[in-house]
């Protein structure tokens, strides 16, 4: 395609949640014009807000790391990402409990880590230091310079091999954390991130690792008004750029002539033609529904069919009468008794155990604009098998929050269930009916390492040449900073195959 043409393609991604709006942000700054299509009746996908009685509950991320990536999306057009949202530092990152007494604040001061630390094990100062020397190591390689590259043909994988090899990838975070820390509440507090990425730590690569080393550098940030309040700035530079926004316009079907995505059909019937069609929604959807009608949708939803999908999550929001406790952090976490085989279990897809882990968000630590004045707004978040495991979330799902309830009241909020106001609750069941997402699964494909870089599914396909992926399900995978990754790696190859310069 000559240079001009290219410049006036139109494009249409499928989907707006962080990777979708990442994507079309950038193709937008490129000189495309982008539709962006998305089925519920506000962006954000995972990052949905829930108005309810006074309250504002950010559906998912909370946790927002490496800024940067952020402000990037920006810059392309010479703004500024201050002018839109205004991100507040988080300290500490987290407050981890544990059943037993034990807790530890996970802060950004070196002297106050090592203080921490000794306190729990004196001889594992020294190896925390050498934890984070290799978790800079993978941060370097991992998140630096592989994060923002697709890796679509095998030779990407055998060029980065022989690095991966030297970082030991093949072993998991767990047991990196654990040749380097003895004790186990640290060493637990050295590895449960790849939780918040779908994967467990005893089995998630030790690239995973690199996480503690990104947080380190960039710190943990809470948007202003809630994480809706950074979707909604994201929506607004794409559209301040040109772009079209269209909420409540689920996709039906991916057009194709030959080998060639040609536009979509709604599901209102409407059709739309483009030059290329980029996907968002979830990866099994994709393929399996979306692309039913070329070979390729067949053959791909064989092969995902095959793959792990990362565990659910179910959700309790709720609102109480009364302002957080004065000993309560931003972001807690409350370590279950049997932590292994917790995991271990969910992410296996076993029964459910009456144990559990919870992460409790507590916003209105941070701010007071997301409750009723003398009221506060939180989230508890349970990892729980996806729907592998035939569970009634219907008849299980209201007993369940009512068990995190308690515990939570017990472990940090006194008087919880007397102060209660209001409530909602989301399960792996609505992952599957809200959001597309196969087996219901909060994270798409797990992130063990048969399961990344060039074996994910690739950003652009192999065959539907013009088809894109970004978002969870391609590389580098889930969290915010890993979509947001995506639609620059994605990018990256649309202005290869254009001919423009990458944005
Ligand atoms: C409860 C929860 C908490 C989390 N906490 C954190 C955190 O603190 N920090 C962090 O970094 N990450 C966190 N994550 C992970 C992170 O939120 C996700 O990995 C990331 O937001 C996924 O973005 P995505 O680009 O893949 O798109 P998604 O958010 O999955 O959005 C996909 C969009 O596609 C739309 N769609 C689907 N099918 C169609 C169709 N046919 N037509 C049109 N549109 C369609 C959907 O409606 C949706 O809006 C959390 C996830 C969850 C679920």
């Amino acid at each position: 395609m000559p240079q001009s043409d290219a410049y006036s393609s139109k494009a249409i991604v499928i989907g707006s949640g962080f990777g979708g709006l990442a994507l079309a942000i950038r193709l937008q700054s490129m000189g495309l014009q982008v539709t962006l299509l998305e089925a519920r009746d506000r962006p954000g996908g995972r990052a949905y807000v829930y108005q309810q009685d006074g309250y504002t509950f950010d559906a998912g991320p909370t946790v927002i790391t490496d800024p940067s990536s952020l402000e990037e999306l920006f810059a392309l057009s010479g703004r500024k990402l201050s002018d839109y949202v205004d991100l507040l530092p988080i300290t500490p990152f987290y407050r981890l409990l544990w059943e037993d007494g034990a807790a530890f604040d996970y802060v950004n001061d070196q002297d106050e880590l090592d203080r921490q630390i000794a306190a729990m094990s004196p001889r594992d100062v020294e190896g925390y230091r050498e934890f984070l020397k290799y978790s800079q190591a993978v941060f370097e390689e991992g998140y630096l310079k592989l994060g923002h590259v697709a890796f679509l043909d095998p030779m990407s994988m055998v060029k980065a091999g022989p690095k991966l090899a030297q970082l030991q990838a093949w072993r998991s975070v767990y047991s990196i954390v654990s040749k380097y820390v003895k004790e186990e509440h640290l060493r637990q507090a050295l590895s449960f991130h790849t939780l918040l990425v779908g994967g467990s730590p005893f089995a998630s690569s030790s690239i995973y690792a690199l996480i503690h080393a990104l947080e380190r550098k960039w710190g943990v940030w809470f948007p202003r008004g809630g994480t809706g309040a950074l979707v909604a700035g994201m929506a607004r530079l794409f559209q301040d750029l040109g772009g079209t926004l269209r909420t409540a316009t689920p996709v039906e079907q991916i057009l194709t002539e030959g080998d060639r995505a040609v536009g979509v059909r709604t599901k209102a019937g409407e059709t739309l033609k483009a030059d290329l069609v980029a996907s968002n929604a979830d990866v099994m959807h994709t393929y399996e529904r979306l692309l039913s009608g070329h070979k390729r949708g067949a053959q791909m939803r064989r092969s995902l069919g095959r793959r792990r999908f990362s565990m659910s999550l179910f959700v309790v929001y709720f609102g109480l009468k009364a302002p957080p406790p004065a000993d309560l952090r931003h972001h807690t976490i409350l370590f279950g008794p049997e932590y292994k085989a917790l995991v271990e279990a969910i992410c296996g897809a076993k029964p459910l155990r009456d144990d559990f882990s919870i992460y409790l968000h507590a916003p209105s630590v941070t701010d007071d604009s997301l409750a009723p004045p003398g009221c506060s707004g939180y989230y508890a978040l349970s990892p729980v098998p996806n729907l592998k495991q035939d569970i009634d979330w219907a008849v299980e799902g209201p007993a369940y929050a009512d068990r995190l309830l308690e515990a939570i009241e017990r472990r940090a909020i006194p008087g919880l269930r007397a102060n209660l106001e209001t409530l909602r609750i989301f399960t792996p069941e609505d992952f599957r009916t809200e959001l597309n997402a196969h087996l219901g699964s909060a994270f798409s494909l797990e992130p063990i390492l048969t399961q990344s870089a060039y074996f994910r599914v690739h950003n652009r396909d192999d065959v539907v040449r013009n088809l894109y992926f970004v978002g969870a399900g391609t590389h580098p995978g889930a969290g915010v900073p890993g979509v947001v990754g995506s639609a620059k790696a994605t990018a990256g190859v649309i202005a290869q195959d254009l001919a423009l310069q990458p944005a």
